[in-house]
């Protein structure tokens, strides 16, 4: 032993390692010791800084830093370790050095940008995650595309983020150390080697921002559903062209989740050179289908979208009724390929007269499908159903069942307006729609996504026949197709609540 490792020995081991033994010699030493020695030739005075234990209590502030710091670069990681080594129980703790490395950042005793040139020097470049994004909203935020989760920032976090582009070393720009613990605790930043520098499309969002993007691909479909709301179909695609332009102007726009649609979209004729060209799109991906088609075979038509939906309108007897012989095995067949390749599946179920039996059984079955949500709504009067009005429930008979809704996740819940403040659809004719039933368009993809949703016109919750109502803010009015003219009030919702008719 030299004297620089006597003297880490000393300062470090001694008197923070449980696990020291006096006279053991080690053939191998762990990262926490060898960060000491590095630092002890850099910055003597600073381990002469490090105080005695009695007088610090670890409180572990810095996991995260410290595990990819230390940890992922140590030869006792799992094997070996107590600490890293998850099958161990009890509460064991690290080595002295990763306990004495936490004191120094916990008192500051050393400047954080030293720190982490030290901790991590070659390896040491910061990156957000390659599914993460940042966004200008009305604020800052940083969109996890994977877990559709919308982090909300301050301007100095969002600067810190934008500067994670991969190029830079931790140690080259000041950082928040809470901040930067809790980026690495979300696993939301990656410390490793250098990467390709990262570009941000940013600017700022048009108010309010176009957050999801229904994109219907083609109005053909392979069903002919009894409650369909777009009717007969017109049998148009829309150009791959177009669909690859207006994924680029809603990403330039800050948007985060485009919902391809149909008719059914695995009847689009240009799917294969769509899915080809997927990845480039830094927005969440997901595909509304009527499940009929998805099969292992042809798995490359599906398997680059994060999130599939199957439309599925009961058990069995239920969702045959209303979709056809034969359909019910063909969507569970399709759900099993999708979960298969590791794809979160989630289910839309619409409550309609043949079902009302079966959906206490169906609402079982479901929750045992571990789907990421189950959205549930009532048809609305439109198309196909308008010959078929005797698979409409009442609003009081069909309003219980949507309490059995799980999960989902609407970013924007608290702005008082009314649905679709974030929404808007465009259709296989290029038209831009304030949502998929209302057939007045905002524009066309002619005039552009941007330019068309400028002339979107939001419903103040203020404004609706709701004002007064005490569960406004919770319902928001519901559904504006729904209501009784736009300003209305939605009648399945207030059958949801218990609000009678006249109040
Ligand atoms: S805590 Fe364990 S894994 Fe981490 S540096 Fe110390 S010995 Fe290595
Ligand atoms: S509801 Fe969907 S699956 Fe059924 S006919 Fe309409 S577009 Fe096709
Ligand atoms: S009108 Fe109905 S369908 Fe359209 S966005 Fe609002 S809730 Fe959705
Ligand atoms: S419950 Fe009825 S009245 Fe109340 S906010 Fe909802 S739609 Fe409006």
């Amino acid at each position: 032993m030299n004297s620089r490792e006597a003297f880490v020995v000393e300062a470090v081991c001694s008197r923070y390692c449980s696990y020291y033994k006096p006279d053991r010699e080690e053939d191998t030493a762990c990262e926490g010791f060898k960060f000491f020695q590095r630092l002890s030739s850099q910055t003597p005075a600073i381990l002469a800084a490090l105080r005695p234990k009695q007088s610090y209590a670890f409180k572990d502030c810095y996991h995260h830093l410290l595990y990819h710091a230390l940890c992922k670069r140590c030869d006792f990681l799992v094997d070996g370790c107590d600490f890293t080594d998850p099958n161990c129980t009890g509460d064991p703790l690290p080595c002295g050095g990763y306990i004495a490395a936490d004191l120094l950042l916990e008192h500051s005793i050393m400047h954080e940008n030293q720190l982490a040139e030290t901790l991590i020097s070659e390896q040491g470049y910061i990156a957000l995650r390659d599914d993460c994004v940042l966004r200008h909203l009305e604020s800052p935020y940083l969109y996890d595309i994977t877990n559709d989760e919308l982090y909300e920032l301050d301007q100095q976090g969002f600067e810190f983020l934008t500067a994670c582009n991969g190029s830079r070393q931790l140690a080259e720009f000041p950082f928040n150390k809470e901040f930067l613990e809790t980026c690495l605790k979300e696993g939301l930043l990656v410390i490793g080697p250098r990467k390709d520098l990262r570009h941000f499309k940013l600017r700022p969002s048009p108010i309010p921002s176009l957050r999801y993007l229904e994109l219907q691909l083609t109005s053909r479909c392979n069903l002919k559903c009894g409650h369909c709301y777009l009717g007969e179909p017109t049998k148009r695609d829309l150009p791959l062209a177009a669909v690859l332009s207006v994924l680029e102007e809603f990403e330039q726009m800050q948007g985060l989740r485009v919902l391809f649609s149909g008719g059914e979209p695995l009847m689009y004729a240009e799917l294969r050179a769509l899915n080809a060209v997927l990845p480039r799109y830094g927005v969440r991906k997901v595909l509304l289908t009527n499940g009929t088609m998805i099969s292992r075979k042809n798995h490359a038509d599906w398997c680059l979208f994060d999130e599939i939906q199957f439309s599925l309108d009961g058990l069995q007897k239920g969702h045959e009724r209303i979709r056809g012989a034969g359909t019910f095995d063909t969507v569970v067949d399709g759900m099993d390929a999708v979960r298969e390749k590791g794809i979160p599946i989630s289910i839309a179920t619409m409550v309609h007269r043949h079902n009302l039996e079966e959906f206490e059984t169906l609402a079982k079955w479901v929750g045992d499908q571990e789907v990421l949500e189950w959205s549930i709504d009532v048809p609305c009067i439109a198309g196909r159903l308008l010959e078929n009005l005797d698979f409409l429930p009442t609003p009081e008979e069909a309003a219980p069942f949507l309490r059995y809704a799980t999960g989902g996740s609407y970013h924007g819940a608290d702005e008082p307006f009314a649905c679709g403040y974030h929404l808007c659809t465009v259709t296989p004719e290029g038209a831009v729609l304030k949502c998929g039933f209302f057939d007045k368009p905002l524009g066309s993809l002619k005039d552009g996504l941007e330019t068309s949703w400028k002339r979107i016109r939001p419903v103040s919750l203020s404004n609706l026949e709701c004002a007064s109502c005490s569960h406004l803010l919770d319902c928001k009015g519901g559904c504006r197709f729904r209501a009784e003219g736009l300003l209305g009030k939605d009648p399945v919702m207030c059958a949801l609540y218990g609000v009678m008719e006249n109040t």
